[in-house]
């Protein structure tokens, strides 16, 4: 038997949504990653910074819910097997939104909003990487072609986290660095949450200073306006 079996039989599995015992999600949890994604850019107050107009945001369902704790579990809980789980609901995502960019200059290549260095190695796996494929897989499925772009942005380490919403928003600014040639590209963002935009405005920025086109972004889920405006502050 491996160990990651034998542990199974010593810590019991729960359902991150809502904590019921012996399953690994139960049908009404995941049911809300089945929903259709909704246009979601009005929730975040700094989508639209330096008067650029605020990007097109698509979510598959809201952070409010049972999704909170899947993606937490997910991200930082170990539970690797949310790995397919959530890439599917991005897949889902990606094929019904893949009507809306048909009209776009192609191929599409995909971004997604880079980890801090380090990130990938504590957790054992790229999550945006994973997020990125996953959107490419959804947009084939109706096909769009669409190139894996999860390399082109990188985070430096002097990003910082945990101040104002317009700080990090600066830190990510002057943090982010383009390392491909994007010019001309017309390039989807897919990221796993969106909270107050700032990450997702300043990855289309990066890009479009580049000279890429950024029409859009899709995020698996968002925060309430009522969790943005905590994490925007008062100050
Ligand atoms: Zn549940």
């Amino acid at each position: 038997m491996a160990a990651r079996d034998l542990a199974r039989l010593v810590v019991p599995v729960e359902c991150p949504g809502c904590g019921a015992r012996d399953t690994l999600w139960c049908d009404e949890c995941a049911a809300e990653w089945w929903d259709t994604p909704l246009r979601v850019e009005s929730l975040a107050p700094r989508l639209d910074v330096e008067d650029r107009p605020a990007l097109p945001v698509w979510a598959v369902t809201s952070l409010s819910g049972p999704a909170h704790g899947f993606v937490t579990a997910w991200k930082d809980g170990g539970r690797r097997d949310l790995d397919r789980f959530l890439s599917e609901a991005m897949e889902r995502a990606a094929t019904t939104i893949g009507p809306a960019l048909t009209q776009l200059p192609g191929p599409l290549m995909i971004a997604c909003v880079p980890s801090r260095p380090g990130a990938a190695r504590r957790r054992g796996r790229d999550l945006p990487r994973l997020l990125t494929g996953a959107a490419a897989a959804g947009l084939a499925a109706v096909g769009l072609e669409a190139t894996d772009g999860s390399r082109v942005l990188a985070l430096s380490r002097g990003e910082q986290r945990g101040s104002s919403a317009r700080r990090r928003w600066q830190g990510m600014r002057q943090s982010l660095t383009v390392r491909a040639p994007v010019a001309g590209r017309t390039i989807l963002i897919v990221d796993d949450v969106m909270t107050t935009g700032a990450s997702l405005a300043g990855v289309a920025e990066a890009l479009e200073r580049a000279g890429a086109a950024v029409p859009a972004a899709l995020v698996l889920a968002v925060a309430e306006p009522a969790r943005a405006k905590a994490a925007t502050g008062l100050g």
